[in-house]
């Protein structure tokens, strides 16, 4: 992973995307089994005096308790954040959580260590932000995409937010630990690649319509990420060491890619939309939470549906666009549409059918309908026709609502 590191850097430097690129704060990743003790080597040559360690009860037991146990060889001082979960037993990334750390975090604590899933790193992330303290992160599962970005996805008042917070200055992937992960993390890390089809041509589909910020070498860089899991989705699915690496790199090397932008454009489309409003329901409503990748995995085969139902063809139809041009914004963008016709048909037409999609996350032993997750027809309706407000990004979902204002249904797929 190093050497992708520094590749990334020399790319990035040579980009002329005309963007500012983010420098690489990250010094190592290192993906192994039993990379455990290399951290604690690590930290006591960094000359870190002491560390707290941000865990819940059990991503301690499979990560923390042995990190601890190497720490003690070294003259690094340590203490434990063991995060509480509410009352569904989730961990969640929300005020209570937040504060808890921040008060479990002594005032000599030097660095931090996340051992844990994406959440315990959006509360690490945010605790070494606000104390302006060192991160490393030790991920327990390949859930997500989010180890080496900045962003910081957090609950304030039930509103689900993302903060650009910090990202780590190393990461320690173990193998070992990774492997053991339960089956449906696996599936939802799987899931959290899988949405970059999505996301990548969301991202594509508003630099070419409203002008986002957009980067050839970041979109790549995700691109090759996605292609290797999709390629290598048997290992994946078989949990071998191989494939466990192949997933664990591509997560992190799809964090890069954020980090590097700035921003989670590249990982993030429309499909990521769906799956936040579903989560803000699901909060409002006081259920236990779905894995963020799960949701994502579910709703990316459920917008490569829409898209191929309703988009690709609308979009051809320029008198139909040309009617529903109510502003001068709608205007220019139909007006973008019209001069990119060839390129947005071929972007969309790529995304693979919603069928292949669910077969992929079947195949990894992931749930591939809204359903299965307890998210029902309703929701599914309100977020298809909602889930773009959630954020301020121009997708296709967006375009279908604000300027076609398509009517949302759900179809059977069969
Ligand atoms: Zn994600």
């Amino acid at each position: 992973m190093e050497r992708v590191i520094t590749e990334i850097i020399r790319l990035a430097k040579s980009c002329d995307c005309g963007n500012h690129h983010n420098g690489i704060p990250i010094e190592t990743i290192l993906v192994g089994n039993y990379v455990l003790r290399e951290a604690a080597v690590y930290l006591e040559r960094k000359a870190f005096k002491k560390a707290v360690i941000i865990a819940d009860e059990h991503t301690f037991r499979v990560a923390g308790a042995d990190l601890t146990k190497y720490l003690s060889a070294t003259k690094v001082r340590y203490s434990t954040c063991l995060l509480k979960p509410d009352k569904n037993n989730d961990v969640v990334a929300d005020e209570k959580s937040l504060v808890q750390a921040l008060l479990d975090t002594s005032q000599d604590t030097d660095v931090i260590i996340a051992v844990g899933s994406g959440t315990i790193h959006d509360i690490a992330r945010f605790t070494s932000s606000k104390m302006k303290i060192p991160f490393i992160s030790v991920p327990t599962a390949p859930s997500v995409d989010g180890f080496t970005s900045m962003g910081a996805p957090l609950i304030v008042r039930g509103i689900k937010q993302t903060f650009q917070m910090m990202a780590p200055i190393a990461v320690f992937a173990d193998l070992h630990v990774l492997r053991n992960a339960p089956k449906e993390m696996i599936a939802a890390g799987f899931g959290d690649m899988l949405a970059k089809y999505t996301s990548l041509t969301d991202w594509k589909f508003g630099n070419l319509t409203v002008g986002e910020p957009y980067c050839p070498l970041v979109a790549k860089i995700t691109r090759e990420a996605l292609d290797i899991c999709v390629e290598k989705a048997d290992k994946i699915a078989d949990a071998d060491e191989e494939g466990i690496r192949i997933l664990i790199e591509a997560l992190i090397k799809s964090g890069l890619a954020m980090l590097l932008f700035g921003q989670s454009h590249p990982a993030s489309g429309g499909e990521h939309h769906l799956s936040h409003y579903w989560e803000m329901e699901f909060l409002r409503q006081n259920r236990p939470q779905v894995l963020h990748g799960a949701k994502v995995g579910v709703a990316v085969s459920l917008l490569a549906d829409v898209y191929e139902r309703d988009f690709i063809q609308l979009i051809s139809e320029f008198t139909k666009l040309e009617d529903s041009i109510k502003t001068t914004e709608d205007e220019s963008i139909v007006k973008n549409i019209k001069e990119n016709i060839q390129e947005i048909r071929v972007l969309y037409g790529a995304i693979p059918k919603a069928s292949q999609l669910s077969e992929l996350i079947e195949q990894v032993g992931g749930e591939t309908m809204p359903g299965q997750l307890g998210i029902d027809d309703d929701l599914v309706v309100r977020s298809l026709s909602e889930a773009h407000q959630l954020r301020d990004r121009f997708t296709a979902l967006k375009f279908l609502n604000e300027v076609v204002k398509v009517s949302h249904q759900v179809k059977v797929r069969n």
